[in-house]
C-alpha cells in the first residue's frame, strides 16, 4: 500500500513505525531520511550534505503551527536562505539564530505570528530523491537540488525570511 507523505507529498510505503514529534510525516519518509542521515554520518566528508538534508528535511516537514514547529520552520527557513541565496558555506554550526535567541523574539504567547502556511512540495524534490550511495560529489550535487527544490516552494514567503534574517540573524 502506497500513502503520500503529508509533509513533502512523496509517495511513500505505507509502514507502521515512528515518526517525530512535530515534523510531521509518514512513518515511510520518516524512515528514509533515518537511513540517510545514518550513511551521511558514517561519511565525514559529506557534512555539507548533512547541513543540507537537515534543513531541508525540516522545512518540507513543517507540521502545525505550535510553538516548537514554527521556531523549527523559522530557524531552517533560514539557514536556507544563509546557504542558498546569502552563499555562506553549509557547515557547522549550523544554526544561524539559536534557540534562545528565537525564544526572546518570538515567545511562545507572539508565536503565532511567525508561521509561515507551507507551500505545496507536489512539483519538488523529497528525501527519496538523495541517493544512499555513491561518490561524495554525486551525494553532495543531489543534497543542493533537493535543498534548492524546497526553497523555491517556500518563494511566496523569501522576502519575509530575508527581512527576518536582517532583523534578527547573527552574523
Ligand atoms: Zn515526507
Amino acid at each position: 500500500m502506497i500513502e503520500r507523505c503529508v509533509g513533502c507529498n512523496a509517495e511513500v510505503q505505507v509502514i507502521d513505525g515512528p515518526i517525530h514529534r512535530y515534523m510531521t510525516s509518514a512513518p515511510g519518509c520518516w524512515q528514509r531520511y533515518g537511513e540517510l542521515l545514518g550513511v551521511l554520518y558514517t561519511r565525514p566528508t559529506l557534512q555539507m550534505a548533512v547541513v543540507l538534508c537537515v534543513d531541508t528535511y525540516a522545512v518540507q516537514h513543517p507540521g502545525t503551527p505550535n510553538p516548537q514547529a514554527i521556531q523549527s520552520v523559522a530557524v531552517h527557513l533560514l539557514n536556507l536562505y544563509d546557504y542558498l541565496v546569502r552563499g555562506r558555506p553549509a557547515r557547522r554550526p549550523q544554526e544561524l539564530l539559536s534557540d534562545r535567541a528565537f525564544h526572546s523574539i518570538a515567545p511562545p504567547s507572539s508565536r503565532a505570528s511567525f508561521w509561515l502556511e507551507p507551500p505545496s512540495f507536489a512539483a519538488s524534490r523529497t528525501v527519496f530523491d538523495m541517493p544512499l550511495s555513491g561518490t561524495d560529489d554525486a551525494i553532495e550535487t543531489s543534497a543542493r537540488a533537493w535543498a534548492e527544490s524546497a526553497w523555491a516552494a517556500w518563494s511566496a514567503h523569501h522576502n519575509r525570511i530575508a527581512d527576518w534574517y536582517v532583523m534578527y540573524a547573527r552574523s
